[in-house]
């Protein structure tokens, strides 16, 4: 058992508290690691606010980078000292989808009350999203680690473990876009960005950033973008489908969880066209089509979960992406924090930019 700080949640709406926990040592398959920085994602606030219920008290956090401290039995392929992305993604490997190549969508379910954490008198705390990373040290899974460069900055990796991976991972993964298609990009938000430069490191034609904002369209230009449409005009599809040429989109990616985004999505497919569907609308929401027209000109719609990424396969390419200069991380980065600054941090996530806080320990 080891002391570590945390940000706890102990009850949803309320602030985070920071305070000492109880970490236990990595068990057979389980890697310590003791983290350099974790980026504030938005599922984090959707939990801590009680938008998808779960356990507490609980530790959120889910996009980190550090070093491994320690390793239990059965490990291999990860030793004391290698700089890893920690992530949710926690595949057990022998599932029907694991053994599918499909991971992000294990089977083998896991339990955040038997984890690794308790709290001082012994009570217990759960590990949510299988991380429990708001906290100076993790204890994981893993399958849930992928090494990176020594010399790759913490800040820019943490970025690696989730918005990064959904946006690009949708693209090459799931659309499994070929070199020339043409895209169009709902939402041009954390997830939207990284799309879009996904489909520019796949080799699109031209890419559509569709999205409400005027100043989000200018920095999806920055990320690969050739063209941007404001979703506030009348059938914005018209605009998008006249920069592709009239023909529609190869696949439209809706980064967005809005029911109105998902409605709108089919009108800017081409005939073929793929969509993907990235963005989780609340629990109830429901989108209409008309099924005849995706039989008739043979679209598709496809659900896409963390970028349907292999950890070891894909987070070492977009690190060398990233060193390569291919991939922009840096740019994502809208500011640094302490643990301590949790709360601000989240205050300021809120506000609604694009861009990731990242807290740096
Ligand atoms: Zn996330
Ligand atoms: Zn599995």
């Amino acid at each position: 058992m080891a002391r570590v700080k945390a940000a706890v949640c102990h009850e949803f709406g309320k602030p985070l508290s920071i305070e000492e926990v109880e970490l236990r040592a990595p068990i057979s398959g389980e890697v310590e690691v003791t983290l350099a920085a974790v980026a504030i994602c938005h599922s984090d606030i959707s939990y801590a606010d009680g938008a998808w219920g779960g356990s507490l008290p609980a530790v959120y956090g889910h996009e980190a980078a550090g070093v491994i401290t320690a390793t239990g039995d059965n490990v291999t392929g990860h030793k004391v000292g290698d700089k890893v992305v920690v992530t949710l993604i926690r595949a057990c490997g022998t599932c029907p989808a694991c053994a599918a190549g499909t991971p992000t969508i294990c089977q083998t379910a896991y339990d955040g009350d038997k984890g690794p954490l308790t709290m001082p008198d012994g009570s217990k705390l759960h590990q949510a999203m299988a991380c429990g990373a708001f906290a100076e040290t993790v204890v994981v899974d893993q399958s849930q680690i992928a090494e990176i460069p020594e010399d790759m900055s913490s800040t820019c990796a943490s970025l690696l473990a989730c918005g990064v991976i959904t946006g690009v991972g949708a693209v090459v993964n799931a659309a499994q876009l070929r070199a020339g298609q043409d895209v169009v990009v709902i939402g041009a938000g954390g997830v939207g960005l990284n799309a879009i430069q996904g489909a520019r490191i796949a080799g699109a034609r031209r890419i559509v950033a569709v999205d409400m904002s005027e100043e989000k369209l200018e920095v999806a230009k920055e990320f690969g973008a050739t063209h941007g449409v404001l979703a506030t005009e009348d059938k914005p599809w018209r605009a998008a489908k006249d920069a592709l040429g009239g023909r529609g989109a190869d696949a439209v990616l809706v980064t967005v969880g809005a029911a109105p985004a998902y409605d709108a999505a089919p009108n800017y497919l081409a005939y073929g066209g793929k969509m993907i569907m990235v963005g989780m609308p609340h629990t109830g929401a429901v989108s209409t089509y008309e099924a005849a027209n995706f039989a008739a000109v043979g679209q598709s719609m496809i659900g896409s979960k963390m970028g349907d990424v292999v950890v070891p396969r894909d987070i070492p390419w977009m690190a060398d992406l990233y060193e390569q200069g291919r991939l922009k991380l840096d740019e994502l980065v809208s500011g640094t924090w302490t643990l301590d600054q949790i709360n601000e941090a989240i205050a300021d996530t809120k506000t609604g930019t694009a861009k990731r806080n990242v807290i740096v320990f």
